[in-house]
């Protein structure tokens, strides 16, 4: 049976079903994906396809209603939210067309002295392309990794979270009505079985994936084995480090915009607060009477604090760790039961490092507060996690926080700042968070084939 289904978490109800894709459509769609790569890749002007991914962005902007619906209805996302996302996913194939020839213009290497001729670095595409992406933003994560690799001249067979049927199916529309090529970006209904065959067959050159470490893993492994390039985007459990404020209000005010995002549900989401000695009482007090505040709500309404979670499974999971934290010692405060997929916000504190809960990731509204007594402790348990994905600084101290950024093992870290992501600036971590980039300049360099062409 077909796993691809859109269920709506606020109800509970199935709402359409998906058929898996057959083995020989497969095929098909991999020699689809490989004739189109011929053109595409290989003779297609930078602005043809420049103009495709532009159309494809203003596509999302022109169809921002009936977009946000659908994924408020697959995986629960408030409206708001929902629409800023598309707008977002707009942006970011916008930034890519109007960058492309700069991205792609060759790079001249100064020869050594005494050397005759010229030297230069081009960048020209891989090939086929498999991208397996999850439901916590359904375009947005599309977007990071179509929109370079597309206007790079890459081919894209798309697997997409199976609860996220109908925006895979939208996305792909938008494609073909922007006027891509057939086989340029397809969309397959997979199993992770049909993902190995497509990553094992030789027509194919890469593969990224965002989603779970479990996913990232096996995807990896199948990479591996058949000398495939990877990227890969995995979980997190970001730290939000606090040394010194001004304004301890206006600083959790950024704390809780920071943990529930998304409805929790980022992978670059402040998870750990990690608060020097001096402000710990006073950040506890205030960061957790503003997160118990704020509840879930209909995702349809736009007074509603934040939506239902995922899926029914994905709020079952929370509540077994929360309630796995409370058994291994942790203080628990919650803003109330859970409700079917409904998860109430909760504050854990006094954890201990020996704890699940030190190092696993909570991907709900679930915070966890550690105090520190020195700069360097609050560097040495934000750097005590499995994950290395984002990370989040305030202080006064400019010194400090340049000192205390350089430090952090993780791809990103933002100061005093939150929910600041933007087309130009890469995203990526460390560690079990994975590897590689997306966004910016990098995300246009990873499917890329950096030739040297020497003229003597
Ligand atoms: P998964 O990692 O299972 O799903 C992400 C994508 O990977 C989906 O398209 C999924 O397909 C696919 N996938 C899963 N296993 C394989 C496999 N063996 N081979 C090929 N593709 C595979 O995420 P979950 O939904 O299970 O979420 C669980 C956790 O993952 C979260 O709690 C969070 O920690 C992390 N996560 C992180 C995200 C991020 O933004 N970095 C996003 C989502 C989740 P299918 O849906 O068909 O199983």
């Amino acid at each position: 049976m077909s796993r691809y289904a859109v269920t709506n978490p606020a109800t509970g109800e199935t709402l359409s079903t998906y058929p898996q894709i057959s083995d020989a459509d497969l095929q098909q769609v991999i020699a689809s994906a490989e004739s189109a790569y011929r053109t595409w890749g290989r003779t297609s002007s930078i602005e043809e396809r420049a103009a495709v991914v532009r159309k494809v962005g203003d596509l999302h902007s022109e169809r921002r209603e009936e977009l946000a619906a659908i994924i408020v209805r697959e995986m629960g996302k408030p409206i708001g939210d929902a629409l800023g996302e598309v707008d977002f996913a707009a942006d970011i194939y916008r930034y890519y067309a109007d960058n492309a020839r700069e991205f792609l213009a060759d790079e001249k290497i100064e020869l050594a002295e005494g050397s005759e001729g010229t030297a230069v670095m081009r960048t020209n595409p891989l090939g086929v392309l498999v991208g397996v992406m999850p439901w916590n933003f359904p375009y947005y994560q599309v977007a990071r990794f179509a929109g370079p690799n597309i206007v790079v001249g890459n081919t894209i067979i798309l697997k997409h979270a199976s609860q996220c049927p109908e925006s895979a199916a939208a996305i792909e529309q938008m494609f073909r009505d922007a006027g891509a090529p057939d086989g340029a970006y397809t969309n397959v209904y997979a199993s992770s079985e049909q993902v190995a065959t497509i990553i094992a067959d030789p027509r194919v050159q890469g593969v990224s994936l965002t989603g779970s470490e479990g996913a990232g893993s096996a995807v990896a492994e199948v990479a591996g084995r058949h000398l495939k390039k990877v990227v890969l985007e995995l979980g997190g459990s970001d730290p939000f480090i606090l040394l010194s404020t001004d304004d301890m209000d206006a600083t959790v005010e950024s704390a809780v915009a920071a943990r529930l995002d998304n409805s929790g549900q980022s992978c670059n989401a402040a998870k750990r607060f990690i608060v020097i000695d001096g402000l710990y009482d006073e950040f506890r007090e205030k960061f957790t009477a503003k997160m118990l505040g704020v509840t879930p709500g209909d995702p349809l309404s736009e007074d509603s604090g934040y939506g239902p979670l995922s899926s029914l499974g994905a709020a079952e999971g929370l509540d077994e760790q929360v309630k796995r934290a409370a058994a291994q010692g942790a203080t628990v405060t919650r803003s109330g039961e859970r409700d079917g997929a409904f998860f109430p916000t909760a504050v854990l504190s006094d954890i201990s490092p020996k704890a699940d809960a030190f190092r696993e990731e909570f991907f709900g509204p679930v915070a966890s507060i550690y105090r520190v007594s020195s700069e360097d402790e609050a560097i040495e348990v934000a750097n005590g996690t499995p994950f290395g994905l984002g990370s989040y600084l305030f202080t006064t101290d400019p010194e400090q926080a340049k000192r205390v950024a350089d430090r952090i093992d993780a791809g990103m870290v933002y100061v005093n700042v939150v929910l600041a992501d933007s087309p130009e600036l890469p995203f990526g971590g460390v560690k079990r968070s994975g590897m590689g980039r997306e966004l910016g300049r990098f995300g246009a360099g990873e499917f890329v084939n950096k030739k040297l062409i020497r003229i003597g």
